[in-house]
């Protein structure tokens, strides 16, 4: 017959373990796994891995001014523009409050600056409406590296992070690698 429920109530759970709610992004959870799936995939096939982590900058004040609501509401819309640039090889992730990762298969370094540096102008031009008041727009500092045979799911999260505190002590809304 027709079917009129939207899902079966276990794809439903399934996705609910995995995913944000607020952004549709992978949660940090999946990204735990997944970031050590993506290394034995790596190293078995002898294929790249480029993983970035990015950080909205001066979100604290935009929450501030606009209030927590149109802060959610851009977070929203930056899972949007996050979800619509990635390929489908890539998994991008809200790795925490107003942090984010994607993890690039089979990719080297400089395709996911390329990657990420394209995204870094999307958002910096996406205009950002809420209840009729324009917030004005907002930037991402990122961090990129590559996999290197040897390094562990911690040793990359590390000098991802590092990357990334790299790009806001430069003045932020850049790309460090
Ligand atoms: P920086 O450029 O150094 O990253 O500065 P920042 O203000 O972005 O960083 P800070 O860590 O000082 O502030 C992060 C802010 O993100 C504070 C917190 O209220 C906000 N935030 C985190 N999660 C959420 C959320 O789910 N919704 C909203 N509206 N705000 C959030
Ligand atoms: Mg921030
Ligand atoms: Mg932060």
């Amino acid at each position: 017959g027709v079917q009129t429920c939207a899902l079966p109530i276990y794809e439903r759970l399934d996705s609910l373990i995995v995913k944000d709610e607020l952004t549709g992004l992978y949660n940090r959870r999946h990204f735990n796994s997944e970031i050590e799936n993506e290394i034995k995939f790596a190293s078995r096939n002898e294929l790249p891995l480029s993983i970035s982590m990015f950080d909205i900058d001066y979100f604290k004040k935009l929450n501030d001014v606009y209030g927590h609501q149109a802060g959610d509401y851009v977070l929203r819309e930056l899972g949007n523009v996050v979800s619509g640039h990635v390929r489908s090889s890539d998994i991008a992730f809200r790795y925490g409050g107003e942090e984010f990762a994607i993890l690039y298969r089979d990719t080297e370094r400089t395709k996911a600056v390329g990657s990420m540096s394209k995204l870094s102008r999307r958002i910096a031009n996406t205009k950002l409406i809420f209840e009729n008041k324009n917030l004005g727009k907002i930037t991402i500092s990122t961090g990129v590296v590559e996999y290197v045979k040897g390094y562990d799911s911690e040793d990359l999260i590390k000098k991802a992070d590092v990357l990334m505190y790299d790009s806001k002590k430069q003045g932020r809304s850049r790309v460090s690698w």
